[in-house]
């Protein structure tokens, strides 16, 4: 008897403490459905290694086809206020109004909001967007560029003067860590080497409120600027958080390591304010990329 007893006592504890891990579990919502970008490739590669990391639920919320109409759009209503994350994998159309407030107020409330590489392309005619990102894939006249010198400090330079939005040939380059005590950052290498992917450069925009967090040296040689261009930075929007990365151009680039590991630490920690998630010991090093199979 005594050892049903305990039987039982086990079988509970197991059974609630699995049921609270899945309780621990963020929600996270993709935002896909058009992008100049492969997104049906791409945004499967997201959600297998955010739900991989074992810290997230990942839903798709996937948005009306390229060219909608108005009456396309009232399919697409995502309620953010259900999440704790939401991540753009999208770059198309503007959404209806009544979905730009509710982000705005999903944002502003507290939520996270996680950019990725072309979703920083979107929408320039909405001006909370570009509040919340800082900085997008622009002209040259639309406002601030941001760089780096070599050691860090932080360059702003005028709209109109300078290079706009663009990127040199794909290639693999080195991401140097710029932030080493933020909780995302903390523990990876201060120069890592990521996969092949499209080097952003003179990314436009208001840049307020902007947190730099690692760059990328702009080669000449590569189509670049010779610049150190922001790769990773978050903006805070009232009590929220908005975090973008420029990397992840293709398949190959979102199976880097050290990807994967910036946006899903990035990812809890605009939802938590905390990381749990540990630095992979497969982490790229300063000379040798590290891709997930
Ligand atoms: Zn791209």
């Amino acid at each position: 008897m005594k050892r049903l007893v305990a039987w039982c006592m086990l079988a509970l504890a197991v059974l609630s403490s699995s049921s609270a891990f899945a309780a621990d579990k963020l929600k996270l919502l993709i935002v896909d459905g058009q992008n100049n970008h492969n997104w049906k490739a791409t945004t499967p590669i997201l959600k297998q290694f955010l739900s991989d990391s074992g810290r997230f639920d990942v839903e798709v919320a996937t948005s009306p086809a390229n060219g909608a109409k108005p009456e396309d759009w009232s399919s697409f209503n995502p309620d953010f206020s259900k999440y704790q994350v939401v991540l753009s994998n999208y770059n198309g159309q503007l959404w209806p109004e009544g979905v730009q407030r509710n982000l705005e107020k999903y944002v502003s409330g507290g939520g996270g909001l996680v950019i990725v590489h072309a979703a920083n392309n979107s929408f320039p005619q909405w001006a909370e967007y570009n509040k919340m990102i800082g900085l997008g894939w622009r002209g040259a006249n639309f406002g601030d560029r941001v760089t780096t010198t070599p050691e860090g400090q932080v360059i702003r330079t005028p709209k109109d003067q300078g290079p706009g939005a663009g990127h040199g040939s794909q290639h693999e380059f080195s991401i140097v860590v710029r932030d080493r005590e933020h909780p995302v950052l903390k523990g990876m290498p201060v120069e890592w080497k990521h996969s092949k992917d499209e080097l952003y450069h003179g990314q436009r925009g208001p840049a307020l409120d902007m947190h730099i967090l690692a760059t990328a040296y702009s080669d000449k040689k590569t189509g670049g600027t010779d610049a150190h261009e922001p790769m990773v930075w978050w903006i805070p929007y009232s009590k929220g958080k908005v975090f973008t990365t420029v990397m992840g151009h293709a398949e190959q680039s979102m199976k880097c390591i050290g990807f994967q590991s910036v946006v899903a630490r990035a990812s809890e920690w605009v939802a938590t304010d905390k990381v749990t998630l540990p630095v992979p010991a497969d982490f790229p090093s300063a000379d040798k990329i590290s891709e997930s199979k």
